[in-house]
């Protein structure tokens, strides 16, 4: 398995945020979550956020650092960053380093020490995995979405479907990697 497909397995791999093993990332050394915005913690277009993903955040507030890095604009990105009151970063260009960076500089946390929670293998796993933080994939929270990311999706389910058949990314709440205990 070549370093390049390395980059598209998440260590993780959930149907939702509520079921990440919380416990799991505690253990090894994770002291943050740097959390994707858009079809992770909301809908793709909509301006509300479920009961269920509030309590899960007050849940996970209370365990770890909470940061946002998202690809939308400043005015939703900032908008839901004053309301969640957790730092942010909007037009991050994932999967470019820079916005993680900048986020992990602000709240003195190393990358190692950093997990990235997000619904796009493009974008949040392979930035993640980049940087060298640990990579946590979810299920995107609605169909609908950008015209651009339904396009990336098309890719995304081949690439899912080969580290897959690979053995690298074996199911859904499951984790992925062959090193995975
Ligand atoms: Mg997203």
């Amino acid at each position: 398995m070549g370093s390049f497909w390395n980059l598209f397995v998440p260590d993780m791999y959930a149907s939702a945020i509520e079921h990440v093993d919380l416990d799991r990332l505690e253990r090894s050394g994770v002291e943050a979550l740097l959390l994707d915005l858009d079809n992770t913690l909301i809908p793709w277009g909509s301006d509300r956020m479920a009961a269920s993903m509030s309590r899960w955040l007050e849940g996970a507030r209370g365990r770890f650092r909470i940061g946002m890095v998202s690809n939308a604009l400043p005015d939703r990105v900032e908008r839901w960053s004053r309301e969640l009151e957790i730092p942010a970063i909007s037009r991050a260009a994932k999967p470019r380093r820079g916005g993680y960076r900048e986020l992990l500089g602000d709240m003195g946390i190393a990358p190692g020490r950093a997990a990235v929670i997000g619904d796009q293998l493009v974008t949040d796993v392979v930035g993640g995995n980049r940087m060298g933080m640990t990579t946590v994939l979810v299920v995107p929270l609605s169909k609908r979405e950008f015209i651009g990311t339904r396009m990336v999706r098309f890719v995304e389910r081949f690439i899912l479907a080969f580290l897959v058949r690979k053995g690298l990314t074996r199911r859904l709440d499951g984790c992925g990697g062959e090193d995975d205990e």
